[in-house]
């Protein structure tokens, strides 16, 4: 005899830019596109977003057109 439990399951289908919607889709786990993926929560006493959870996500261009033309000091980038 055999028992079975169903699970329910969640699995990422696209990735979507926030700032373009350029899609990207994932296929068993692997984004097509590496996209980046950003994740946080405010818990500091001394922000107006205390407790807030916020993320997205950015595709290769739109990263670069934001660290490039809206940073004052350079992202620091390394070669792994
Ligand atoms: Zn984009």
């Amino acid at each position: 005899m055999r028992q079975y439990q169903l699970k329910e399951t969640k699995e990422i289908t696209k990735i979507i830019c926030n700032r373009c919607g350029k899609e990207t889709k994932v296929v068993s786990g692997i984004p097509k596109r590496e996209m980046l993926h950003v994740e946080h929560t405010w818990g500091g006493y001394f922000s107006g977003k205390d407790g807030e959870s916020c993320s997205f996500d950015l595709c290769e261009e739109c990263f670069d057109e934001i660290t490039k033309g809206g940073f004052l000091i350079p992202t620091e980038c390394k070669d792994e």
